[in-house]
C-alpha cells in the first residue's frame, strides 16, 4: 500500500494491478474534525485533545510512504500497535478530564444522533430490481415463496407456519428497493392474492404513512 499524501490517494498493489482508494489519512482527519465539531456543537466538550490515526488491520500489507515528508509513523499504525499507542497516551496525559458520567453522556448522545447508512445497494452492485427473488421465505427450510393462508404463512414444502415471516422480506424491500411502499407494491412483492390482506399487513405495523387509505404510502421507521 502506497500512501501518496501529496495527491491524497492510497495505491493498493496486487500482483499485476493497482487499485486507487481515498486517502485514509485525509479521511481520519476529516472524522477527527467532524467529531470535535459535533462535541462543541452539542456543548459536550470544548478544547479537548483528540488523537486519531489510521490502523491497518491486514498484517500482510506493506506500508510504504510515497515520499519522506508524506506522513509520520504515528499517523499510520498496525493493529498490533494499538495497545502500545493507547498506553503511551495514558502515560503522556495523566490529567483526568472526562469523568465516567461525562463519557456516558457522550455515549448516549452519539447513539441518539446516529443515522444508519442506507446506500443504494442495487445500483452499487449493478443488480436490477427485476433480478431479485420476491416473496416470503420459509424461516425453516428457506423455500421461496411461501403462501399466506388463513392469516398465517404456510410453507408448501415443510408445512411449517409462521405469523411474521413476511417481516424479513419487507425489511429487505426497504433496504434494497425503496424506503417506502404502497399497498399494491407490497401485494406484488409478497405475492399476496388480495389487496385487503396487503393493507391489513401494512397497517398492523404502525409505520409512518401519508396519503388517503386508498393511495397510502408507508415509510420505513427507524426501529
Ligand atoms: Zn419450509
Amino acid at each position: 500500500m502506497i500512501f501518496d499524501t501529496d495527491h491524497n490517494q492510497l495505491i493498493q498493489q496486487f500482483e499485476d494491478r493497482e487499485v486507487i482508494h481515498r486517502d485514509p489519512i485525509q479521511q481520519v482527519n476529516l472524522q477527527h474534525y467532524k467529531f470535535k465539531q459535533w462535541l462543541e456543537e452539542n456543548r459536550l466538550l470544548k478544547d479537548i485533545l483528540i488523537y486519531s490515526c489510521v490502523v491497518i488491520a491486514n498484517d500482510k500489507a506493506k506500508i510504504i510512504p510515497k515520499n519522506n515528508n508524506g506522513f509520520l509513523a504515528k499517523d499510520v499504525i498496525r493493529a498490533t500497535k494499538i495497545r502500545e499507542t493507547v498506553n503511551n497516551l495514558f502515560t503522556r496525559h495523566k490529567n483526568e478530564i472526562l469523568l465516567s458520567k461525562d463519557l456516558q453522556k457522550i455515549r448516549k448522545w452519539l447513539i441518539k444522533q446516529h443515522t444508519p447508512s442506507n446506500p443504494d445497494l442495487l445500483n452499487k452492485l449493478q443488480i436490477k430490481k427485476e433480478e431479485l427473488y420476491t416473496g416470503v421465505k420459509c424461516p425453516r427450510c428457506l423455500k421461496l415463496p411461501i403462501k399466506r393462508k388463513y392469516g398465517k404463512w404456510v410453507c408448501p414444502d415443510c408445512y411449517s407456519t409462521s405469523k411474521d415471516a413476511y417481516l424479513t422480506a419487507l425489511r429487505d424491500y426497504f433496504l434494497l428497493i425503496n424506503p417506502s411502499i404502497t399497498t399494491m407494491e407490497l401485494k406484488d412483492y409478497l405475492h399476496l392474492e388480495s389487496r385487503t390482506t396487503s393493507q391489513r399487513l401494512l397497517s398492523s405495523l404502525y409505520l409512518n404513512h401519508e396519503g388517503t387509505t386508498k393511495n397510502r404510502i408507508y415509510h420505513l421507521n427507524s426501529h
